[in-house]
């Protein structure tokens, strides 16, 4: 979905009401939050009536100066030093700011704010994240918490691990980039429930979505327990093509970041509902989930369907104790780090996963499970764990009956 279509569904959601999971089974009514979304009562963001949301200015034409350039001496940015290195080019001016209630604050940079002719600068109105930053700006800031400083200090964003690994990903043809990383995952700040096993998303793309939606940065933490794997950022923040599902789960991050405004509790109950209802499509235009399509690429970032038998997700499988299956992600987050530091339990692992017909439900998604193997793979008891799994699987069967 281009960043266009986003944002005009954005708007829909927004000025419906509707504001996804709400409604659909979400944890809480709309309603509940006095009716802020009716007629009049949109009419505020930013301190601005125009342009509605449906009609944000979008760049038609990709913006000229992507690639850092040195020489031009008609940068546009904020009249305030502290964000001199903020760069805009007039194409991006033109079709982004200048038709917003924003365009006052910007001004042609000289003096001090120019940046020194021989120096190459990027756009950076080219970047995804500030891109997002704008439509935020102009669609989602009705409770006025940003002001356009959003926008630089967004483009100054550097994690210390880097840039997510997505970001140069070139289009949904490729696979998702692995790295060893420390992940973020959504996690209920009262609980410190961690619902989305599986859903990793790397620091980078987690402070700039904090940045943006201040409501819900509290939703945000460290995967459990907290130490570097390797793994896939769910969000791809390419400035070379809109990723659709990121969109998506932008989309779905929006409303649960305008819903917690309101609430004033940060939660991504919203998300995880449409994540859970939408797993992941193979990527390169391939079937519904991945894993359905046979290939050896594994998947990473599918959701882990711990215990909701699936039929569709692959998982792997150890001889001798066949009952404990493990979903490809919790796979990788566990099993694979032990394997890889010589565990001998966790090397008996079959480390091609496969789809089980029958279906299978993920016997290492607990915490408690989680427990048990840690257990298991400092005694080297393999009956404590075979136990602990007839009884998890006893369980879930009754939960099920
Ligand atoms: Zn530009
Ligand atoms: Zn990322
Ligand atoms: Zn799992």
């Amino acid at each position: 979905m281009p960043f266009r279509s986003f944002l005009n569904s954005l708007a829909q959601d927004l000025q419906g009401g509707a504001l996804g999971g709400a409604g659909r089974g979400g944890g809480y009514g709309y309603g509940a939050g006095g009716g802020g979304f009716g007629a009049g009562g949109y009419g505020g963001y930013g301190g601005f009536s125009q342009p509605p949301p449906a009609q944000v200015p979008q760049a038609t034409v990709p913006c000229p100066r992507q690639q850092p350039q040195a020489g031009h001496q008609d940068w546009i940015g904020l009249n305030d030093p502290r964000f001199a290195t903020f760069n805009v080019c007039p194409s991006c001016y033109n079709s982004s700011i200048r038709p917003t209630p924003y365009a006052n604050s910007f001004v042609t940079k000289g003096g001090a704010l120019a940046p020194p002719p021989h120096v190459a600068v990027r756009c950076d109105m080219s970047r995804f994240w500030v891109k997002t930053a704008s439509l935020v700006l102009l669609t989602m800031n009705q409770d006025r918490q940003l002001d356009i400083t959003l926008l630089p200090r967004v483009a100054g964003i550097r994690a210390q691990e880097g840039d997510c690994p997505n970001a140069q990903l070139a289009s949904e043809q490729q696979p998702l980039a692995v790295a060893q990383r420390t992940w973020y995952t959504a996690q209920d700040p009262q609980t410190g429930a961690q619902p989305l096993a599986g859903w990793t998303v790397c620091a980078s793309c987690v402070l700039n979505i904090q940045a943006c939606c201040p409501a819900i940065a509290a939703a945000f933490a460290p995967v459990q327990p907290a130490a570097p794997r390797e793994a896939s950022c769910a969000m791809v923040p390419s400035d070379r093509y809109d990723d659709a599902r990121t969109m998506e789960m932008l989309q779905q991050i929006g409303g649960c970041a305008v819903t917690a405004a309101l609430m004033r509790r940060p939660s991504l109950s919203q998300l995880v509902d449409w994540l859970r209802a939408n797993p992941p499509r193979q990527r390169g235009g391939g079937g519904p989930v991945p894993g359905l399509m046979g290939g050896t690429q594994p998947q990473p970032n599918g959701l882990c369907p711990r215990n909701y038998p699936s039929t569709t997700l692959r998982c792997h499988t150890m001889p001798g104790l066949f009952d404990f299956t493990v979903c490809e992600q919790c796979y990788a987050d566990v099993i694979k780090p032990d394997a890889n530091r010589g565990v001998e339990l966790a090397r008996q692992f079959d480390p091609n996963p496969a789809v089980m017909p029958s279906g299978f439900t993920c016997q290492l998604y607990s915490d408690r499970m989680r427990r048990v193997w840690s257990e298991t793979v400092s005694s080297g008891n393999l009956e404590h764990l075979r136990q602990k799994v007839g009884r998890q699987r006893l369980n879930s069967a009754q939960a099920w009956a």
